[in-house]
């Protein structure tokens, strides 16, 4: 007997700060019953780990040798990925600004990257899976099922990220300033920049309202099935 189960897809969606990929990767993992991964975890937890060992963000062998001894799980959770860092649950720490800063310096390195990739793979190589990051569609996995590339008006990002962090005045300014170098330094890194893949689908989330943005994202996923419907 042929199984006929509906296939299921690798969808990878990239993009900068700020663009809105988190929110959508979550609500279309939840709609479809796959998980969501957020890549930008594993290398927020490396970078956490960095810190609390005292480890120069410029010393690639000693965060390869970091990445190796970290134990980093990913638990996807309706409201986004729980993180433990060696059994340990870092998901708030890891998100506060002396992280995200050193996230975006570890991530620079070749053969930081070439662990995390690696990692990712195994990790969505069964398919249903919604991953997002700067790098999935490119990198990670160059034959998904369906690439995204998520995009705003940096003004845009920058309002969407200060208001999620209720940030005003002098902290806003500052915070703002580092989204953007941080931005800059992901779309100037020499190794996978942030870039959109050729074969990937653009959507300028800028005058969107998240449902909106949802709901392009879902009529490309149900393309996506009509090509190659059922697994056999
Ligand atoms: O997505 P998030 O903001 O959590 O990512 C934190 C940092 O991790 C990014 O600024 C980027 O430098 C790095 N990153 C990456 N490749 C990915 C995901 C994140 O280089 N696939």
């Amino acid at each position: 007997m042929t199984d006929i189960s509906p296939r299921k897809l690798i969808i990878a969606i990239d993009g900068p700060a700020g663009a809105g990929k988190s929110t959508i990767a979550s609500r279309l993992a939840r709609k479809l019953g796959y998980v969501n991964l957020e890549s930008g975890a594993m290398y927020r937890a490396l970078a956490l780990k960095a810190i609390e060992w005292d480890a120069s963000f410029e010393d690639e062998v000693a965060l390869v040798k970091l990445a190796h001894d970290a134990r980093v799980e990913l638990e996807p959770t309706i409201g986004g990925n729980r993180v433990l860092l060696g059994g340990r649950d870092v998901s708030a720490r890891i998100r506060e600004r002396d992280v995200t800063e050193a996230a975006s310096r570890v991530s620079v390195h070749p053969k930081v990257r070439e662990w995390m990739v690696a990692r990712q793979r195994e990790m969505g190589a069964g398919g249903g899976v919604v991953m997002e990051g700067r790098d999935i569609g490119t990198k990670v996995f160059p034959d998904a099922d369906l690439k995204i590339f998520l995009d705003a008006d940096p003004g845009v990002r920058e309002r969407r990220r200060l208001e999620q962090q209720h940030a005003k005045g002098p902290s806003a300014e500052s915070m703002a300033a580092e989204l953007r170098e941080r931005d800059q330094r992901d779309r100037t890194r020499a190794n996978s920049p942030l870039v959109a893949a050729p074969d990937a689908v653009i959507i300028d989330s800028s005058h969107l309202a998240e449902d909106q943005v949802l709901a392009q994202v879902e009529g490309l996923v149900q393309a996506a099935l009509a090509k190659s419907p059922v697994e056999h």
